[in-house]
């Protein structure tokens, strides 16, 4: 074998592509020329070392494929981090410029008593400018609004214009000891037959046979 053959077949032979015959030959020739046995070890030494720089190339795409992978993540809990605080923001400025309803001071609401036949309407209306009320009516013990909350909301666009003068509870009395349910049925009152009126830090408490009498 001549050493330009045996140089053409070298790829081949260190990839293990070629045929045993040939293999043989290749090694006797090498063991006979020094020559071709350094090309043989340079040609090894070579693909050894290009083998590593592969092996760095990969190791420094994987580096980089990690550090584009925590960039990302940072970015995200940027993002996370930055949309809770604008919740939190949003929250705080809707609690402090939004939030209009509480449960009302009781200086600040005006209350009146009409009578109308045998019905008697108490109205609440709010004292302040741009106010308003609204009624939490509450049946607790008994089979009539016996409880209320009061509370006070401050006007905007949507508020119902019906509101603005006021909001009222009426009971009907048959005579100044009955009431007459919504369910149609009747109630014998007793001073015992309250109105508990809850305001912010105080309720108050109006017998409802004194509301019968209070016009009198
Ligand atoms: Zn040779």
């Amino acid at each position: 074998m001549n050493h330009h053959v045996f140089k053409d077949l070298v790829p081949s032979y260190m990839e293990h592509l070629t045929s045993e015959e040939t293999t043989m030959q290749m090694e006797v020739h090498m063991e006979q020329c020094k020559d071709c046995r350094d090309y043989v070890h340079e040609m090894q030494e070579e693909w050894m070392s290009e083998n590593v720089h592969e092996q760095a190339k990969e190791d420094r795409k994987v580096d980089y494929f990690k550090k584009v992978r925590s960039k990302n993540r940072k970015k995200i809990l940027t993002i996370v981090t930055s949309l809770l605080s604008l919740f939190l923001i949003l929250t705080i400025s809707y609690y402090l410029l939004y939030i209009k309803m509480w449960i009302a001071d009781p200086n600040d609401v005006q209350t009146t008593i009409q009578t109308q036949g045998n019905s008697v309407t108490l109205t609440f209306t709010s004292k302040q400018d741009n106010r308003y009320l609204l009624l939490r009516k509450e049946q607790l013990n008994q089979d009539y609004t016996d409880n209320m909350i009061v509370y006070e909301m401050r006007e905007d666009l949507y508020t119902p214009e019906n509101l603005k003068d006021g909001i009222n509870i009426s009971y009907t009395f048959l005579d100044e000891n009955t009431l007459l349910l919504d369910n149609g049925k009747v109630k014998k009152l007793t001073a015992n037959e309250k109105l508990s009126i809850q305001y912010k830090d105080r309720t108050k408490e109006i017998s409802l046979i004194d509301l019968y009498h209070r016009n009198d």
